[in-house]
């Protein structure tokens, strides 16, 4: 077996959760080995670059109401910082609809029937005033919008994404991923700004601008990783761990897998940013699989197209809300750096939600393309004949599919990793959260912070910052691109 030596602090998985302990660790001085199972860092807020086009996994954007990172990023990355305007829409009933949706543009689109059935079904939502918390996303979703609209969009597109009937998710990610909490909220904002005679933005609870690096998401971590490495942060790609090495209450080595075969790492503490069930796997097998159904995570499928033509969809993204289409989202990079595409040309890429092992899954690339073609067609976006350049980028745990069961299920597995003393695990994977970027960084500095000051929050606790912040920062900035 290889020996790797002793290190302060082990980080388990090379995304923002874990990049932002490398950071926080390194510019103190402190020895970090960051493992990461894939042949690059960055996690799900990767660019993927082919010659002149560049895609995120799902196009992403930098937003935080966290004063202190906001200074460090523009301080790390200066004039590479783009401000970009975000603009989306809906595609429904063969419509574009604005989102976050907007009560004066769903009263002009949709059919006059429906929207008067949508408009009496909300009020009388609003009337019944159910002071019970919701138990569902169905619930929490119906009472916030009424039944119609429920049906006709939410309910459809979110099992789309999730994968789950709405009636099994629990309440809890709702308020952090739909960008209009209230259509009542809506509709007062939108009289407010009238009878002042503002200009009728959309409501507060929409960021329209947002920041984002020249050359993507990516960038950004690519930045941070280089900073960690210039503190002394070592990384390992293509590793991950097979064994936790205990003495009493304490981790004192990992057992990994690497391209070089076995290793053996001596450890300070381990700050684990794996998703959540894989490393209950090592600490208490048992548990792992009496908690497996509730914590599982929905896979998604990036289909990235590099066009010949200058552009391609008259928004940034575009939901695409028909529940029979496979597409979730599409977008256009372009739309969010100039550097995304080469010069007057431009590139799409399709979200598709799907399940392990599922015809999307095993799909080719060039099948794939021939698939969504037809969805393409269907939603008015032209596609040219042989686009450049085709390929799909995989994320098998994009989302942490939050059940109604899940809370619970997460406390315990968190509260179980919490028994080993210098074992902590957070962030989107790790604390099974449905959380951005800045949130996943946040966490990460916090622990590294914690383990400088001899004191490592407990995971259970980590967990709760970043779920507070979220909520707080939702009424600023919402919703997840
Ligand atoms: C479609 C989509 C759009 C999004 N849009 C935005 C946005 O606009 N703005 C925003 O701020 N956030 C956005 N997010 C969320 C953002 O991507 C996450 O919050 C962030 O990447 C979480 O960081 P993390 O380090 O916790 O997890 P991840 O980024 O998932 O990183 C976890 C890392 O652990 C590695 N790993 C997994 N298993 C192992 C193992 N066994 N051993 C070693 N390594 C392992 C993975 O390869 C990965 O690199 C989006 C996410 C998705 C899916």
């Amino acid at each position: 077996m290889i020996d790797l030596g002793h290190h302060d602090v082990l980080i388990l998985g090379g995304g923002p959760a874990g990049l932002g302990a490398a950071w926080e660790l390194a510019e103190a001085g402190a020895r970090a080995l960051v493992v990461e199972r894939e042949e690059d860092t960055g996690g799900l807020c990767r660019t993927h670059a082919r010659g002149d086009y560049r895609f995120d996994m799902g196009g992403h954007r930098f937003i935080t109401a966290d004063r202190e990172l906001l200074d460090r990023v523009v301080a790390l990355l200066g004039d590479e910082l783009l401000l970009s305007e975000r603009t989306s829409e809906v595609a429904l009933l063969g419509r574009r609809f604005k989102y976050p949706l907007e009560p004066g543009d769903l009263a002009r689109k949709l059919p006059p029937r429906l929207a008067a059935r949508a408009l009496a079904s909300y009020l009388r939502q609003r009337l019944r005033r159910d002071p019970s918390p919701p138990r569902s996303f169905e619930e929490w979703a119906t009472r916030r919008f009424g039944r119609v609209l429920y049906e006709l969009f939410l309910g459809p597109y979110t099992e789309k994404v999730w994968g789950v009937a709405p009636r099994e998710l629990s309440p809890e990610w709702a308020s952090q991923r739909i960008s209009v909490t209230d259509l009542g909220e809506v509709a007062r904002t939108l009289l407010r700004r009238a009878l002042r005679r503002e200009d009728p933005a959309p409501p507060r609870t929409y960021a329209r601008s947002f920041l984002y690096p020249r050359l993507g998401m990516g960038q950004l971590f690519e930045a941070i990783r280089e900073r960690a490495l210039e503190g002394g942060a070592e990384v390992l790609c293509g590793a991950t761990p097979a064994a936790l090495v205990r003495e009493g209450d304490r981790v004192s080595a990992v057992e990994l897998n690497t391209p070089q075969g076995p290793a053996r790492v001596r450890v300070g503490a381990v700050l684990s940013t794996i998703p959540l069930p894989a490393l209950l796997e090592l600490v208490e097998p048992e548990l792992a699989r009496t908690l497996a159904p509730s914590l599982h995570f929905r896979p998604v499928r990036f289909l990235n197209l590099g066009l010949r033509a200058a552009r391609v969809l008259p928004t940034t993204w575009r939901y695409v809300g028909e529940g029979e289409l496979r597409a979730g989202r599409l977008q256009e990079p372009n739309k969010r750096s100039p550097a995304m595409a080469p010069p007057g040309r431009s590139s799409l890429m399709i979200e598709i939600p799907h399940a392990a092992g599922d015809r999307i899954d095993r799909l080719s690339d060039a099948e794939l393309l021939a698939y969504m073609r037809g969805e393409l067609a269907r939603l008015d976006v032209p596609l040219e004949d042989a686009p450049p350049l085709v390929f799909s980028v995989r994320a098998p745990e994009a989302y942490p599919v939050h059940l109604r069961e899940t809370p619970a299920a997460r406390e315990r597995a968190l509260r179980a990793v919490d028994q080993l003393t210098n074992l902590r695990s957070y962030g989107r994977q790790g604390g099974f959260r449905f959380i951005f970027s800045d949130a996943a960084l946040r966490m990460g500095i916090e622990a590294g912070r914690g383990w400088l000051a001899d004191s490592l929050p407990p995971s259970v606790e980590l967990a709760r910052i970043a779920s507070a912040r979220t909520l707080t920062e939702v009424r600023s900035v919402v919703g997840e691109s």
